[in-house]
C-alpha cells in the first residue's frame, strides 16, 4: 500500500488472538489488539499513530466528560472466501462522521487521515476479522473533545481514534416495539441527525421504561406533535404497505441518515418497488395495523443490517404481525447486501473497496 501520511505504528508485543473466543463474541466486547489515534492541537490534526489497544489517561475536568462534545460512527469490514478485506460504504462513514462534526463544533478530519488511518489498522489486525459466514469486523471511529476546562465553549483539543470488534453472525431475532407519544429523542433544529453520543444518553431512560413493559424498542415519534413516526434510536425504520416502501425523510434533521436505510432504498428501486421517503402518521400506522395491511416492518442499520418487527404496541393495543415470506422484500434485500458485502456479487456501485 502507498503511504501518503506517516503514521508510526507500534505493535503489541502480547496479541489477544490465541485467547479470544471467536465462537462466543458479544457484540462490542472482544476488541482487537490496536488502535488508532490522532490529536488535535493548535488548529490541526497531528500524531498519527497505531499502538496496542489500551486504557487512555484522562483529566477529571475533560470537556467530553462534562459537556459531551463527542460523535462517532459504526461500520464493518468482512473477509471475502479470497481472504480479502472488503470495507462497505466506509467513504460514506467517513463523509456522515464530518457532518456531525460540523454539528457538534468538532473539527472535521480529513478524508484522506480517516481511510488512511482506518486502512492501516485494519491491515495490521487483518487476522481479526472474522471469516466465517455471518461474522465481520465492527469499526468504531470517533472524536471527542479533550481539554481540561470547565468553560462552556468548543473544545480547543481533540482526539480522532478508531478501534475495531470482532463479532459474530448478527442475526436479529425479530424485534417488539413500542410507539413512543411522550419523550422525544430528537427535535428539529436539534441534534438528531448527528451521531453524536448525548443523543443516546437521553434515549436511555425512555427506552428502559419501555424494555420494563417488555418491548426490545421504541418508535420515535417527532418531538413537536408526536403524530409522524421516525425512526427507532439505533435503527432507521422502514414500512412495506401495499407493495410500496415507507420510510421517514431526512430533510427534518431529526433522523439519522443511516447508510444501510441509503442501501436498502437503492435496492429498492433497482428491484422496481415504488419508495416513499415521508413521515408515516401515527394513525395511518393505526388504520394500518388494524386492517392488518402491513406487509412488512423492519429496522435498518450496520449491526443487524435489518431487524424485523414482530409486534408493535400503540395506543394501548399490541398488535402482531405476520410473519415473513422466503420472498418477502426484506429477506430478498438482506440476501442482496450480504452478498455483496462478503463479494459473493460483482460490486458494481461502487460501496465495496477491497484491501
Ligand atoms: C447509526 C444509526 C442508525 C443506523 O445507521 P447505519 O449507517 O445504517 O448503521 C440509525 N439511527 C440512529 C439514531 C443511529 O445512530
Amino acid at each position: 500500500m502507498e503511504t501518503k501520511l506517516q503514521i508510526d505504528i507500534t505493535k503489541t508485543s502480547k496479541s489477544k488472538l490465541q485467547e479470544t473466543d471467536f465462537d462466543n463474541l458479544v457484540f462490542g466486547k472482544t476488541i482487537s489488539d490496536h488502535m488508532f489515534v490522532a490529536d488535535f492541537k493548535k488548529g490541526e490534526w497531528t500524531d498519527f499513530r497505531i499502538e496496542p489497544y489500551a486504557p487512555l489517561s484522562l483529566n477529571p475536568a475533560n470537556a467530553t466528560l462534562h459537556y459531551g462534545q463527542s460523535v462517532f460512527e459504526g461500520m464493518k469490514a468482512y473477509k471475502n472466501d479470497e481472504g480479502d478485506i472488503l470495507l462497505f460504504r466506509a467513504d460514506a462513514n467517513q463523509k456522515r462522521l464530518n457532518e456531525s462534526a460540523v454539528r457538534m463544533c468538532i473539527p472535521e478530519v480529513p478524508e484522506e487521515l480517516f481511510m488512511e488511518g482506518l486502512m492501516q489498522l485494519l491491515d495490521l489486525d487483518r487476522d481479526w476479522i472474522p471469516n466465517k459466514p455471518g461474522y465481520s469486523l465492527y469499526i468504531r471511529p470517533f472524536i471527542f473533545a479533550t481539554d481540561d476546562y470547565l468553560g462552556i465553549r468548543p473544545s480547543e483539543n481533540y482526539k480522532f481514534m478508531i478501534f475495531t470488534c470482532p463479532v459474530g453472525h448478527y442475526y436479529s431475532k425479530p424485534v417488539t416495539v413500542k410507539v413512543e407519544q411522550k419523550y422525544t429523542r430528537a427535535a428539529e433544529g436539534g441534534t438528531g441527525a448527528a451521531k453524536a453520543a448525548g443523543n443516546y444518553a437521553g434515549s436511555l431512560y425512555p427506552a428502559l421504561l419501555a424494555q420494563k413493559e417488555g418491548y426490545d424498542q421504541l418508535i420515535w415519534t417527532d418531538g413537536k406533535t408526536h403524530q409522524n413516526i421516525e425512526e427507532s434510536g439505533t435503527m432507521n425504520l422502514m414500512f412495506m404497505i401495499n407493495n410500496t416502501l415507507i420510510t421517514a425523510p431526512t430533510n427534518k434533521g431529526t433522523i439519522l441518515k443511516g447508510i444501510t436505510r441509503d442501501s436498502v432504498l437503492k435496492l429498492a428501486k433497482e428491484m422496481g418497488y415504488p419508495v416513499e421517503e415521508r413521515f408515516l402518521t401515527v394513525q395511518e400506522l393505526e388504520k394500518a395495523l388494524i386492517e392488518n395491511s402491513i406487509q412488512e416492518a423492519f429496522g435498518t442499520g450496520t449491526a443487524a443490517t435489518i431487524a424485523h418487527i414482530a409486534k408493535i404496541h400503540l395506543n394501548g393495543v399490541d398488535y402482531e404481525l405476520s410473519s415473513k415470506s422466503p420472498d418477502s422484500f426484506s429477506i430478498q434485500v438482506l440476501e442482496t447486501l450480504d452478498k455483496i458485502k462478503y463479494g459473493k456479487v460483482e460490486d458494481n456501485r461502487g460501496w465495496i473497496i477491497k484491501l
